[in-house]
């Protein structure tokens, strides 16, 4: 290849030829070969773990090691049995292991699969939407503001195309791309007529033929992108691990100085030698890491089901402490069913009836007449909205549906409803030119020739206030009059009655120019503008939302709205839904008059802004953060990217989301529902508190059997439990209760409690004092029934009783392990059913090891009687009955109230 002419300097119809395509894109099937051959179009270096990899995973791990030497050191002392058991162990839990991690692998390679990016291309023709990774040579790729670009690609057509290459080049400018052949020797940021993988098409739109896909790209030679997404480790994996080599290596070092002084207080070497690895083994949470993975994979799971896809790991986990959610109005709070309901033309309001996108409906004088004739005026603002717009409307199954951007396609309907058909008018008026709408300007101009006559008119259609700075004329009964201070004063007061009534007003203006204008900037529309009226569309908010403004509330979570919107309009809808906090709306222009810490005061005094350009987003979510906030922040366009970036929590919206903007989120919504994000909070603790059940459940079971082992040796006692007894206890006990406590359904209270705090450890002082104060009662019941079973007299017997009343001192830990701080009664005892199940097998299992010849002869225990078995589930209740008295009595923290309760 590299003798070849490069792409950028080949004309576009040869590098067509060269790729062996057409202006149409590849065939579908044409399409499916290449894939298979070129392989999918990702920059990931590895597509998912093998299984081989995940098997891999569970030996290469230093507990498994220490396991190991365990195994040896018992063959060394001619400990075969136990030396086979241990063997058995590491096996069976290397295998455990990976079928938890496949199937949590399983889990999020199918949240891989929703979370991907997405690409238009031309496939036979037909513009089609499919993943980035299906992206093959040859593809057109269709380029609008917003997209990510998919693979490396030559340029065929541009409009105004305009794209971020910082990711690639570091150039922060975007590049202005045109298709003509350059230079060969130029260098690549100087490419104009090629775009590169993973930039962002920041203005205009354009076709390119795909060159390059995946790793020849040159974001793949570079490779500076590897993405791992889901697969991240959260930080709480990470301590885990560290915790568990922390444990590892106290058990090592705490078995050498036990081992020492076995030794030097005479006990036999063999005797001293099982003591201490005993206590390596029993300081080792084995089961921890895979218990994790498999809780946060089944968690994101249960997101996805709720319509929130999490595309980096780590936001699990700071979703629960989320103490701000920043969300845009549009569609997220409200519905983004736009329906023109008024308008206002010739200083005369007209109502407009129908529902939705259907064109069906009648114009009304604003005290209800049929109006007879369409005054002039008021047609052309209905043309400006139909000619000044990208949506179209169809019938799907006898519903209309929009296609593009909501508000556009209500004035299409308004237009239509009327007799004005959007393919008659824009067969009669071609665009010539366009600037785009962006949240910045706020306002999209378009230029046609002028109907009757031969010059050209530019048709611009945007926010009331806007516009109305760029008019000095205004349309009154099909005249042109200026705008003077008192039309002025009308329009304002007319726009601020339908911004009251939480409607969205826009509007529409014209200027005239000659014919040889065939380009417009927008230094040509923000002047001398000529006003021809108002659209007023009503856009309700979602049911939910109210529901989940006030869940949020309880939740201790400030909700705050920020929109492009019209100040009242956004006050309006924030009182409906319960954001609005003091009655005060905040606008772009106060957020640039006030510092930062000002700001953030402001933000969750108010909680409404409007009338802000995403520059504004990033200076208010900066401000909130620099205040210790965890800050939740929607976006759907190219220009969120920074703020969704910075948020702690980044959200995209699924459908109406750019890829960019998905592309820097943490999370997207599958539905851009507002009500998601509390869901996904609330699922977020979920996890989090899951993920804390199991830590403690696992912690407080070693701890037990340190305690217990140390408290044996101080006081001279033999040793109360074998290695392959505790291995029993950590893995198999423990493994039948860990993962139905991870997936603990959700308590009432959950977002009855404040957002955690992002620093505290996972093992908080909660935690910490349920664990000081439970766990000698396992080591001291433990030591007691071994004490009272007379080892002297039958060790094998008085450490299967030890052994028996340690394995059900954690059956009955297990449910406390549900709440830190309720009753078992107040969740319910029957509400894990997977738990009720997981103990019973438990029960079941230690019944076959005591009862069985083979579970005696594999841990040397003996037959327990009725009379034990009754002293043994007695001694372990007291862990229960315990904690059950210090919740009752408030230790570990109150029980919020529950709604509807009431005190005295
Ligand atoms: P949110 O920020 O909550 O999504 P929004 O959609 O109102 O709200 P922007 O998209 O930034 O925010 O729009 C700002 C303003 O620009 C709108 O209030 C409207 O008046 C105007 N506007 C929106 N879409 C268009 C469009 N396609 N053409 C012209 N003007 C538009």
């Amino acid at each position: 290849m590299s003798s070849e002419i490069p792409w950028h300097a080949l004309e576009a119809d040869e590098s067509l030829k060269r790729t062996d395509s057409t202006e149409d894109g590849l065939a579908a099937d044409q399409a499916g070969r290449r894939l298979e051959e070129q392989g999918p179009n990702t920059l990931e270096a590895e597509e998912g773990a093998g299984p081989l990899k995940l098997l891999v995973r569970q030996v290469h791990n230093p507990l498994i090691y220490l396991l190991v030497g365990a195994a040896v050191l018992s063959l060394a002392v001619g400990k075969y049995i136990d030396a086979g058991v241990i063997a058995g162990v590491i096996v069976l839990n290397s295998l455990l292991g990976f079928f938890q991690e496949w199937r949590a692998e399983g889990a999020l390679a199918a949240l891989r699969q929703m979370g991907a990016l997405h690409a238009r291309v031309l496939r036979g023709g037909e513009p089609t939407e499919i993943e980035a990774a299906q992206v093959v040579v040859g593809d057109v790729l269709l380029l609008e503001t917003g997209d990510r670009v998919a693979a490396d690609a030559r340029l065929l057509s541009a409009d105004e195309l305009q794209v971020d290459e910082s990711a690639l080049t570091g150039e922060s400018q975007p590049v202005g791309k045109q298709p003509p052949r350059v230079d060969e020797e130029i260098p690549v940021a100087d490419r104009k007529n090629m775009v590169w993988m993973s930039t962002n098409v920041t203005g205009g739109r354009g076709q390119a033929v795909v060159v390059h896909v995946g790793m020849q790209t040159q974001m793949g030679q570079i490779a500076g992108e590897v993405r791992t997404t889901v697969r991240e480790k959260t930080p709480l994996q990470k301590r885990m691990h560290k915790l568990g080599l922390v444990l590892g290596g106290a058990g090592i070092a705490l078995a050498a100085v036990v081992l020492a002084l076995e030794l030097v207080r005479g006990y036999r070497v063999v005797e001293a030698v099982m003591f201490a690895v005993a206590i390596a083994v029993s300081a080792i949470p084995e089961g921890l890491p895979a218990v994790i993975s498999v809780t946060l994979a089944l968690g994101v799971r249960r997101m996805a089901d709720r319509h929130a896809i999490i595309r980096h790991m780590p936001a699990v986990e700071t979703l629960g402490s989320t103490t701000v959610i920043c969300s845009d109005k549009t569609g997220t709070i409200t519905r983004n069913q736009m329906t023109v309901c008024k308008l206002w033309a010739d200083g005369k309001t007209f109502k407009l009836t129908g529902e939705g996108y259907r064109p069906e409906g009648a114009l009304r004088t604003a005290d209800g007449q049929p109006v007879e004739q369409l005054p002039e005026t008021l047609e052309t603002l209905l043309r400006i909205g139909v000619l000044n717009n990208n949506a179209r409307l169809h019938q799907d199954g006898g519903q209309w549906r929009a296609e593009g951007n909501p508000s556009e396609a209500a004035l299409l309907t308004a237009a239509h409803k009327t007799g004005l058909d959007r393919k008659t008018l824009q067969g009669e008026s071609e665009r010539l030119h366009e600037v785009p709408f962006s949240s910045d300007r706020k306002y999209m101009a378009t230029l046609h020739p002028q109907k009757g006559g031969d010059g050209r008119v530019a048709l611009v259609k945007g926010a009331p206030d806007r516009l109305l700075e760029f008019c000095s004329h205004v349309r009154i009964d099909g005249q042109v009059v200026e705008l003077d201070a008192e039309r002025k004063g009308a329009i304002e007061s007319a726009i601020g009655d339908f911004a009251t009534d939480a409607l969205r007003v826009m509007a529409g203006a014209f200027r005239e120019f000659s014919a040889d204008k065939d380009r417009i900037a927008p230094e040509d529309v923000e002047e001398g503008l000529t006003l021809a009226g108002l659209w007023a569309m009503i856009d309700p908010p979602r049911e939910e939302s109210i529901q989940a403004v006030s869940d949020a509330r309880d939740a201790g979570i400030h909700p705050v709205m920020i929109t492009g919107d019209h100040a009242a309009t956004a006050l309006a809808i924030a009182r409906k839904v319960g954001i609005a906090g003091d009655g005060e709306v905040l606008t772009g222009a106060d957020i640039d008059a006030m510092d930062k810490p000002a700001l953030a005061e402001a933000a969750l005094r108010s909680g409404v802004f409007a009338r802000v350009s995403p520059a504004h987003k990033l200076k208010i979510m900066e401000s909130l953060r620099e205040q210790g906030h965890v800050v939740a922040m929607t976006g759907d366009g190219v220009n969120d990217a920074p703020a969704l970036k910075g948020a702690d929590i980044g959200v995209a919206m699924g459908r109406a989301g750019t890829e960019v903007a998905k592309e820097a989120a943490d999370m997207i919504l599958t539905d851009d529902n507002f009500a998601t994000i509390v869901h996904a909070i609330e699922e977020g603790r979920v996890i989090f508190s899951n993920l804390r059940r199991v830590v403690y459940f696992l912690v407080a079971t070693n701890i037990g059997e340190i305690l217990t082992m140390i408290a044996a040796l101080l006081i001279g006692m033999d040793l109360p439990l074998t290695a392959v007894m505790i291995l029993w206890v950590n893995l198999v006990t423990d493994g039948a209760c860990t993962i139905p406590l991870g997936v603990e359904p959700k308590h009432w209270d959950v977002l009855k409690q404040p957002p955690r705090n992002p620093r505290e450890s996972i093992l908080n002082r909660v935690l910490i004092r349920r664990m000081a104060l439970l766990t000698p009662l396992m080591a001291a019941g433990t030591l007691l029934m071994f004490w009272i079973a007379k080892p002297a007299a039958d060790l094998a017997h008085a450490r299967t009783v030890a052994f028996t009343t340690l394995v059900a001192f954690q059956w009955f830990q297990a449910f406390n392990a549900r709440s830190h701080y309720q009753s078992v009664f107040s969740i319910g005892v029957a509400g894990n059913r997977w738990l009720l199940a997981g103990v019973g097998l438990a029960v079941l299992l230690q019944v076959l090891v005591v009862h069985t010849s083979l579970g005696q002869t594999l841990f040397g225990v003996t037959a327990l009687s009725a009379m034990d078995w009754f002293w043994i589930v007695l001694t372990s209740s007291s862990i229960w009955v315990a904690d059950e008295l210090l919740k009752r009595l408030g230790v570990h923290g109150q029980v919020p109230q529950r709604k509807g309760s009431f005190s005295l």
